[in-house]
């Protein structure tokens, strides 16, 4: 976290104090408003007493699983400013990179593991956290094979390619007694924090309308995010996903129906197997409409409300810092935050009292349902049921 980011004389804790306040849940356990770190945690779900005390006595050990870019730029460096939990183990192919993190994280030869070692996981006391950090489409196989060494999770987002995947991992999870959350780091910045208080609790009144876009020009044609079997799909996998969120966050709703158009292909030599753009809408309970679009030919990201009395944008709105919200009052001045570090200590802190995740499994099938929808919805050209 740069410096200059922290709120002056307070911690990124104190601050989340003031943001501890979680809503009702929905029929599926997702929390309305995930205004709070942790919910109460179900009895089946709980570690022993005993290994629970000495749980707390310590910070958890988290191993990342996939160095890539998101574990290397920020994961890893998160790891670095977090209270409850530390940088413990690693997961990788590479040899390379095991001997560079090795290095410049201190990490002890016992706690390094590629894929065909991760299962020994399992008899490592040091490593209490399991971080999936991979391609979509891996993410239900190491969650489970995760989740199978008795280890809690922490899975990326999307949760996985199908919502049969993500039930899968919700399962594993639930008969090995482990602890599930997705990588939503949204759900701890200040200013989507202010998003959700705005539209849940109506501070403009009832909410008319949502729009929100999210995209990036993707110019690595061999990335794995333009392979449809690793990926799932296209922008609205990687990117699209944050739309949703967003919506369903504004209005502390699940929609009920979408309807979608793929956007038109100007770079087919690229957009070969997952599309290039997609913009849909999302009907919520409440009536209210969401408009989205995503795209990886187009830097965009913002997030827009309007209700009786007012309106809110963020812009940019899904980023790792330099976020920017104002409303129809004036500018938000919020702080930027380390949003990963506060993700991994919450989660820590689930784990450490027993608690359910604000994040959960739950609310990733939800999604991964609704990308769903918004595919279907896209290839039929009708309007499809959520
Ligand atoms: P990346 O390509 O930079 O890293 C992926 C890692 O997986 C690499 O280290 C690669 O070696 C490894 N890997 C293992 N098996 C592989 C295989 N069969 N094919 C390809 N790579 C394989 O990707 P990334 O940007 O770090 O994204 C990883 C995950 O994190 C994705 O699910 C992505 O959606 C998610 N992500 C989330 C955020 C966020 O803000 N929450 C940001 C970036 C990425």
């Amino acid at each position: 976290m740069k410096k200059d980011d922290k709120l002056p004389g307070h911690s990124r804790r104190d601050f989340m104090k003031g943001f501890s306040l979680v809503l009702g849940t929905t029929a599926l356990g997702v929390p309305l408003l995930s205004l709070g770190s942790c919910q109460p945690g179900s009895a089946e779900n709980t570690h022993n007493q005993a290994e629970q005390s000495n749980r707390q006595s310590k910070k958890l050990g988290v191993a990342l699983v996939g160095l890539g870019y998101y574990s290397t730029n920020q994961l890893a460096p998160a790891l670095q400013e977090t209270n409850d939990c530390y940088l413990a183990g690693i997961v990788t192919g590479t040899p390379s990179k095991a001997e560079e993190w090795k290095s410049k994280y201190n990490i002890p030869d016992k706690n390094i593991y590629n894929y065909e070692t991760f299962d020994q996981i399992k008899d490592n006391p040091d490593i209490d956290i399991i971080y999936i950090v991979l391609p979509n489409a891996l993410h239900a196989e190491y969650t489970i094979r995760a989740a199978n060494a008795k280890k809690d999770v922490i899975c990326e987002k999307p949760m996985a390619t199908s919502v049969e995947d993500c039930q899968r991992m919700i399962d594993a999870c639930r008969q090995n007694n482990v602890k599930l959350s997705i990588g939503y780091r949204l759900h701890f910045e200040p200013h989507n924090l202010r998003v959700m208080e705005l539209g849940q609790k109506q501070v403009f009144g009832k909410v008319k309308q949502v729009k929100t876009e999210n995209g990036f020009v993707a110019n690595n044609a061999n990335m794995w995010r333009l392979d449809k079997e690793l990926a799932g799909g296209g922008p609205l996998m990687d990117m699209g996903i944050y739309c949703v969120q967003g919506a369903c966050y504004t209005l502390g709703q699940t929609p009920v129906a979408v309807t979608a158009k793929f956007g038109e292909v100007t770079r087919p030599e690229v957009f070969d197997e997952v599309e290039q753009s997609i913009s849909w809408q999302m009907q919520f309970p409440n009536g209210v409409i969401a408009d989205c679009n995503t795209s990886y030919n187009q830097n965009v990201g913002y997030l827009y409300g309007e209700a009786q009395n007012g309106w809110w944008r963020l812009e940019p709105a899904y980023g790792y810092g330099g976020i920017k919200g104002e409303t129809s009052k004036g500018p938000m001045n919020l702080p930027n935050v380390n949003q990963q570090a506060l993700q991994m200590d919450a989660f820590a802190n689930c784990v450490l009292h027993n608690k359910e995740s604000i994040v959960p499994g739950e609310m990733g099938l939800r999604d991964v349902r609704i990308l769903m929808a918004i595919y279907e919805a896209a290839r039929t050209g009708k309007s499809v049921k959520v």
